[in-house]
């Protein structure tokens, strides 16, 4: 090694973004520096006015061309959830204020098409940078997308600058378009960090639907690497880790071998049972952030979705959806995954999740706030009619409905009557729906835990949402940075929490599930097995894993391992105990 290298290596940097596709890339930083297209500001002659408007015209057009064959290239290989995000990019092209605006300024003002056009977008995208809202920041790509696109087209340049791309590499850019994400060559393209994005941003679906791990929301990672460093991106965690030490490295290396050699014994175990050895089963689910990862859930060998978050329907629309397209969404989901259930859970916004399409004020605590069921009782049509349409969309097979962040049996009784009058509107309009359709609620608030089986009566069943449940049993704001240490994977009081849910739930003949993180924690599955939880709903790439270690356990083993780890006093001490557990038991150090 460079002795000056040796003795002056560049520092390791850990940084925190958002986990937007999982698994786990390591290699070197491709940077993608700034806005690539350059305008210049120029002054034509009145002769060469008409001469430009027509190299606008011409751009559109190609612009056009090209978009189309984007689109076929985004249905083939994401689905028609790709292709409608290229529907909205036309719209873009086509919007009639825009375009005469641009040929407008050309007229009058004698400037080149290019800047004209430039000029004007950046004004609409002005107007919505100042909204703080996810649709909105989302949507911003899509608008940089096609003025890029269209801009290049009026210069007569080449548009597809990744191309420069020689040697596989993690791309590092403020933003990726739609577009860059849906023609990245997969063997080049190892994964991608942004600095803006969420993970409801067109980029961050297409990712998760081509499996190329992203993390994204790091703010200013441009500015912290330089090509040709070393990077981990950790997809799961939402990490990013630059310039890794020799020991980071390596364990990093593991993970990435344990990721693909997960892959690759998923063939083995996806249609096997996710039983344990001495024959407990465990009904392992899904959870669905959005229509479109369907295929991916499939793939993965989901027993079934076990928590849809139907939030993401109206995050991603700046007008309220309908109940027709609300029923389509979930009978097209229930359609792909009959004959096991998919449970639907009603709307659950406020906190941290705002869409664009209601309005809801600022808040103090929004996370003790008006949040999830509490709203939706006060809006009781926009309610029921998604009750409607979960309702209407049961016919189509196994279908069950959820009720999230209930914290009293006064929210339970209220839901019902509601869905009572819905059920009465069908039946009235001749609408068929499963009368049994059955109707389980979320426990995630501690008051909600503690009174597990009151509630167990009014329900079919429970499911435990660990991230909330987690957040309010310890007083400590889920996304929050400043507490995150205090925010912990297996808290004894979560722990004892969740062993008195299941059995109040069982007591009265209830089954139990959990859709939180917790479930997907492999450090959490052995615990959970032996808490006897009958579901676990967890993201899709962290099935097999899961499966894999219900699989090579026995119930009774399981048993003694949660009831060891109920005695603990901290989460560092029953951390410890599992790590050491599965380095035994699996031959796994370090890898969780
Ligand atoms: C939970 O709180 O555990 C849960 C699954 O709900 P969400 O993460 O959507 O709040
Ligand atoms: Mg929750």
């Amino acid at each position: 090694m460079n002795e000056k290298k040796k003795k002056n290596p560049k520092r390791m940097i850990r940084l925190q973004g958002i986990g937007a596709s999982q698994g786990i890339a390591i290699g070197k930083v491709f940077l993608l520096t700034g806005d690539i297209i350059k305008v210049e500001e120029r002054t034509i002659a009145v002769a060469e006015i008409e001469k430009e408007i027509k190299k606008f015209k011409r751009a559109v057009e190609l612009t056009r061309k090209e978009l189309a064959e984007i689109q076929i290239q985004a249905r083939q290989r994401i689905g028609k959830e790709g292709e409608q995000i290229f529907d909205a990019h036309q719209l873009l092209l086509d919007d009639k204020i825009i375009n005469d605006a641009t040929i407008e300024k050309v007229q009058s003002e004698c400037k080149n098409a290019d800047f004209a056009y430039y000029k004007v977008m950046q004004g609409f995208q002005q107007s919505l940078e100042n909204v703080d809202n996810e649709y909105f920041q989302g949507r911003l790509a899509d608008i940089r997308d096609v003025k890029r696109r269209l801009i290049r087209n009026i210069q007569g340049k080449e548009p597809h600058y990744l191309n420069n791309l020689t040697n596989p590499a993690i791309i590092i850019s403020n933003d990726l378009t739609p577009s860059e994400t849906v023609l990245m060559d997969r063997q080049k393209v190892l994964g991608f960090v942004t600095n803006v994005g969420g993970k409801t941003s067109h980029a961050a679906i297409m990712a998760r639907s081509l499996e190329i791990p992203a993390v994204v929301g790091l703010q200013d990672i441009t500015n912290v690497v330089e090509s040709n460093d070393t990077i981990i991106l950790d997809g799961n965690q939402g990490v990013v880790i630059l310039n890794p030490t020799a020991a980071e490295l390596n364990k990093y290396l593991k993970l990435r071998d344990r990721h693909n050699e997960i892959t690759k014994e998923l063939s083995k175990i996806r249609d096997l049972p996710c039983r344990s050895l001495d024959g407990k089963d465990v009904d392992l689910s899904a959870n669905l952030e959005f229509p479109g990862e369907i295929n991916s859930i499939i793939t993965y060998g989901a027993r079934g979705i076990g928590l849809f978050r139907t939030e993401n329907l109206y995050l991603a629309k700046s007008e309220l959806p309908s109940e027709e397209e609300e029923f389509e969404e979930y009978y097209k989901v229930a359609e792909k995954v009959s004959p096991y259930p998919v449970i639907i859970r009603t709307l659950d916004i406020g906190g941290d999740k705002k869409p664009a399409c209601i309005d809801i004020p600022e808040e103090d605590n929004p996370f003790l706030g008006w949040r999830a069921i509490r709203f939706c009782l006060e809006k009781a049509d926009l309610l029921k009619k998604q009750i409607r349409a979960i309702l209407r969309a049961s016919v189509m097979g196994n279908v069950k409905m959820m009720i999230p962040m209930v914290s009293c049996l006064e929210e339970i009784c209220k839901t019902k009557a509601i869905i009572e009058q819905a059920k009465a509107e069908l039946r009235a309009q001749k609408m068929p729906f499963d009368e049994q359709m059955e109707l389980g609620v979320m426990i995630e608030v501690p008051s909600a835990a503690i009174m597990a089986d009151v509630i167990a009566e009014e329900v079919d069943f429970l499911s435990i949402g660990t991230n909330d449940l987690i957040q309010y049993t310890l007083a400590v704001d889920r996304g929050n940075a400043n507490v995150a240490h205090l925010y912990k994977r297996l808290p004894p009081s979560v722990l004892r929490i969740i062993k008195q849910v299941v059995d109040a739930g069982h007591s009265k003949g209830v089954w139990v599930g959990m859709c939180g993180e917790m479930a997907a924690d492999p450090l959490a599955t052995l615990i959970l097995l032996g808490l006897d939880l009958d579901e676990l709903s967890v993201s899709p790439a962290m099935l097999p894993e899961v499966k894999r270690i219900i699989r090579a356990a026995t119930f009774e083993q399981a048993e003694r391992i949660a009831e060891k780890a109920l005695q603990m006093k901290t989460s560092d001490e029953i951390e410890t105990y599992i790590r050491n557990v599965m380095a035994t038991r699996y031959k796994q150090k370090n890898l969780y």
